[in-house]
């Protein structure tokens, strides 16, 4: 656990593994927000936070969840424990918080002809978070959390998964941030449900930058980051998202009578270096998509009941 700035309400928690995942605590004058929970791993570190916090007469009262990948809810179960709080999440986001099937289902077997299920990959997804916990309050737009001093606007950002919420604290002008800024440089995909909404979020947040609303970007998976830094790391994954793009184009162009979601999603995933796993499948399938939409492509059904896509021209 370490204050991220000298005099601010701000603090931030773990590291795990080769990527930094971070979760952050708002600490009010008498109660605390806890922005997620990592992996269930971290549970005496959580445990300890939590501890701290209220012996410093400022617990927390509310765990917010950014969005529900495993590692951001995965002691969602000790932090409740220990600090009795209320758990809010992004509207949209509560069946995957309260039903674990639910979670690794609609995450990881959205495509298991491409990508198939196994024992291995379900263990490690759903070993890293403790288990359910119900839901109570939804995130939205606009509503501001307000333990005294602290102002923590929510912000809607979905595009990495369907529902997720970034936060603004507006007496720090500090900027709290999931996955928005998704992972580019590492060797897997992290993914993402739709390249357009991930797109139109990533100006979301540019904008909020350009009118200087924020001095600081905390985020889950980056060290502490500059407005200058953030909006640089911005444009590295909208030139990531071109560049996906660019490889299925790529892919589409050596079959003229059409390549299977599969064959496109190996071509990618081994054109950028990256590992051949679930995440990729479904986010694959998002850019066809997207590409479908803007009538770059089209999906062409066969006869045994596949999917094969190619280039409109
Ligand atoms: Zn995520």
């Amino acid at each position: 656990v370490r204050r991220v700035i000298e005099h601010t309400p701000v603090i931030e928690i773990g590291n795990f593994e080769g990527i930094p995942l971070h979760a952050h605590a708002v600490v009010g004058e008498d109660w605390s927000v806890l922005i997620d929970s990592g992996v269930a791993e971290l549970q005496e570190e959580f445990a300890a936070l939590c501890r701290d916090l209220a012996k410093g007469g400022q617990p927390i009262r509310i765990l917010a969840n950014t969005h529900a990948h495993h590692d951001h809810i995965g002691c969602n179960r000790t932090v409740q424990r220990e600090s009795g709080c209320l758990i809010m999440a992004p509207r949209g986001a509560e069946p995957w918080i309260e039903d674990m099937e639910t979670n690794y289902r609609e995450f990881a077997l959205l495509h298991p002809d491409v990508h198939p299920d196994s024992e291995e990959q379900r263990r490690e997804i759903l070993a890293s978070m403790e288990g359910p916990t119900h839901v109570d309050g939804a995130l939205v737009e606009g509503m501001v959390l307000r333990p005294d001093g602290i102002e923590l606007e929510v912000i809607e950002v979905p595009g990495h998964i369907r529902y997720e919420a970034a936060f603004l604290e507006r007496r720090s002008q500090t900027l709290i941030l999931g996955d928005v800024i998704v992972g580019t440089d590492w060797g897997l995909f992290p993914g993402h449900v739709r390249p357009s909404l991930l797109r139109g979020s990533l100006d979301k947040v540019r904008r909020l930058l350009d009118e200087g609303r924020a001095k600081l970007v905390l985020a889950s998976h980056y060290p502490a980051m500059t407005p200058d830094e953030a909006c640089a790391r911005i444009e590295g994954v909208e030139r990531y998202l071109s560049d996906i793009d660019s490889r299925i184009r790529d892919a589409l162009s050596r079959r003229k009578a059409g390549a299977a979601h599969a064959d496109i999603w190996a071509h990618v995933c081994d054109a950028m270096c990256k590992q051949r796993e679930f995440r990729s499948a479904a986010m694959i399938r998002a850019h066809l998509e997207d590409m479908a939409e803007r009538g770059e492509a089209e999906s062409i059904p066969s006869a045994d009941g596949s999917e094969r896509w190619r280039l409109r021209r």
